[in-house]
């Protein structure tokens, strides 16, 4: 099922992204994982790509196993910029002999020493451009970040770049994480003057271990609001309770996404089945689903 499907029903609904395993050894504890957040009965389920396309296959048979075996739609995440023309070719169509329909088009991090004279794509627009090529019938979605991209100069210009993707055929695109919905609200009010009609999935991620707070910054650029700074000083040095906090805090975002017009909600879920839970039952009776 393509993604603008499932989101065009105007439910009130949550996705989970899932990251494939580095190694054989580590993939049936991903798949374990794959398993129970699909049990929870997710609008669909998206599988990130590793950069270089080391871990590809893995993507590949998550995705495909979501769809098949557990009937969540998928969406298999695919990057160019560290990949020759070979490689995403090849990927392409390994993604089309699975049946996967909906693919999330990305750069991909620009790894050190990757110049431009090393690289065949210079954006996610090249990959799009490679995909219609192809002929693959792929509902192809793509990045946005309420924030800027971390490299670009201004918000202005990152807008006119999203732009250019939407006019080459992105049909959605999923924001970076966020944890002041008012910058989203104030990105989607931009990117609608701007002329981007397409709809935009916010992405929003449980930082539910203190650890993982810099990373996640460092990471996305992402602005923390003094509120979320305190309740990591609060419960951070206490496992369970920023466990606890953590998911409340998300859990508040996504609602207020809801009560504020937005439908569907993408949630970073780290692989774990207990986040993912725990945000679906405190959703419940909003998305009509008993946990
Ligand atoms: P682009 O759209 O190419 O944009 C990158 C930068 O270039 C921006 O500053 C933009 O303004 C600028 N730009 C865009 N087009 C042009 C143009 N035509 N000319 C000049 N400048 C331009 N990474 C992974 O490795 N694997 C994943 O699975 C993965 N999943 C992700 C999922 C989501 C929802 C998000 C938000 C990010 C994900 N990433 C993933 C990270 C992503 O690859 C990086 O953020 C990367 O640096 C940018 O990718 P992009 O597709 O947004 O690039």
């Amino acid at each position: 099922m393509k993604i603008t499907d499932v989101i065009a029903k105007k439910e009130y609904s949550v996705s989970f992204e899932v990251f494939p395993p580095k190694t054989d050894t580590a993939f049936e504890s991903v798949e374990h994982a794959v398993e129970e957040i699909a049990s929870l009965g997710p609008s669909f389920m998206s599988v990130t790509y590793g950069a270089g396309g080391g871990t590809s296959k893995y993507t590949l048979n998550i995705a495909k196993n979501i769809m098949d075996k557990y009937s969540v739609p998928s969406i298999a995440h695919l990057t160019c910029v560290s990949s020759s023309r070979e490689t995403v070719r090849d990927m392409i169509g390994k993604i089309q002999s699975a049946g996967i329909e909906n693919v999330l088009a990305l750069r991909g991090d620009i790894p050190e020493g990757c110049t431009d004279d090393k690289r065949y794509y210079n954006h996610a627009i090249d990959l799009m451009r490679e995909i219609k090529d192809s002929g693959a019938g792929f509902c192809v979605g793509g990045a946005c970040y309420p924030e800027k991209h971390p490299e670009c100069p201004s918000k202005k210009e990152d807008i006119i770049h999203l732009k250019e993707k939407a006019d080459a055929g992105f049909k959605f695109f999923t924001s970076q994480m966020f944890f002041d919905n008012n910058l989203f609200y104030n990105f989607m009010y931009r990117i609608r003057e701007q002329g981007i009609t397409v709809p935009i999935i916010p992405g929003i991620m449980p930082i539910t271990k203190a650890n993982q707070v810099a990373r996640a910054i460092s990471l996305s650029g992402s602005f923390v609001p003094q509120r979320f700074i305190n309740l990591v000083d609060k419960f951070g040095d206490n496992p369970d309770a920023m466990m606890q906090a953590g998911i409340a805090y998300a859990t508040d975002q996504i609602i207020d996404l809801f009560a504020n017009g937005i439908t569907h909600v993408h949630v970073y879920s780290m692989n774990s089945p207990g986040v993912a839970r725990a945000i679906m039952k405190n959703l419940s009776e909003i998305i009509g689903k008993r946990y």
